[in-house]
């Protein structure tokens, strides 16, 4: 089987992209699971601070671990969005597969050298674990529905020579620039800087680049992210939506029903078509 720093670099090398979806509970796993297995793409699936605290640490590890092992298939575990050096070590100490190191709000030097200690300490622990450092900064929130149109301020975009300087210094596997993508979705699709990811490419060799925000970004430009260079996008808003939605249609229907497991079978099958789809647009079938 590949391990997870494989897959990211096969993905890099090749110009295709590991899908990053997260999951809130095991039903939203388990669509993820089989959409995978569908499709024989590799699997990052991904937990938030408040996602893992919610499902449990641990519980969260040998879930993935317990599909992992039962399909034979490279699906890993990413600790999404820590936002501090405790925060992280926990989820190493647990046996997340990779690390979302995000001090991409801190100053660029404070940044550098939390995310520094966090790739030693995992290095230390487990040299396959895979650890991702943030820089520049989205300016919205995760899986929220903005009504409004967002500006992407030129200033919160990530800058080529500091992009280097932290690659560099603190030995991260995967680098999330920002790069006009946003959290979340808002009333207009905001553009994505091509000539960005282009140099930031060009300076960088094999590092994998990671796309957060991708619910918000248009199937074209998506298309064209990938083909540019970013090896990993983050899909979180359009899966919960798919979920929600569905799971309010559910409840409205079926007023008598009280049996969880038929309440929750059709959420599973709208999950797993959003992910089917973003495994098409990432070009991850048969990527095993
Ligand atoms: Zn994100």
């Amino acid at each position: 089987m590949l391990s997870l720093k494989e897959v990211l670099t096969n993905a890099t090398r090749e110009r295709w992209a590991v899908p990053h979806f997260n999951f809130a509970n095991s039903s939203m796993l388990e669509a993820l699971v089989e959409a995978a297995v569908e499709a024989r793409s590799p699997l990052l699936v991904g937990t938030s601070e408040s996602e893992r605290d919610f499902i449990g640490i641990e519980q969260c590890v040998a879930l993935v671990k317990s599909y992992r092992d039962e399909h034979d298939m490279p699906i890993y575990l990413n600790a999404d969005h820590t936002y501090s050096v405790e925060k992280a070590k926990e989820a190493i100490d647990a046996g997340y597969d990779s690390i979302h190191i995000d001090l991409s709000k801190e100053s660029f030097e404070d940044n550098l050298r939390g995310t520094k200690e966090v790739v030693e300490y995992a290095k230390n622990k487990n040299p396959e674990i895979s650890v991702e450092g943030e820089i520049g900064y989205l300016v919205t929130d995760s899986s929220t529905i903005y009504k409004d149109v967002i500006d992407v301020p030129k200033e919160s975009l990530a800058k080529p020579d500091e992009a280097k300087r932290f690659v560099d210094e603190t030995g991260v596997n995967r680098l999330a620039p920002a790069v006009g993508s946003i959290h979340g979705i808002a009333a207009n699709k905001p553009h994505l800087d091509f000539e960005l990811i282009s140099t930031l490419r060009g300076l960088l060799g094999d590092t994998a680049f990671v796309l957060h925000g991708g619910s918000g970004v248009t199937q074209d430009e998506m298309k064209k992210a990938v083909q540019s260079g970013i090896s990993n996008v983050h899909i979180s808003t359009d899966l919960r939506v798919a979920f929600v939605d569905k799971l309010r249609e559910e409840l409205e229907k079926h007023k008598d029903e009280y049996r969880v497991y038929k309440l929750l079978k059709p959420e599973i099958e709208e999950v797993k078509k959003v992910a089917l789809y973003n495994i098409e647009l990432f070009g991850s079938r048969n990527k095993l």
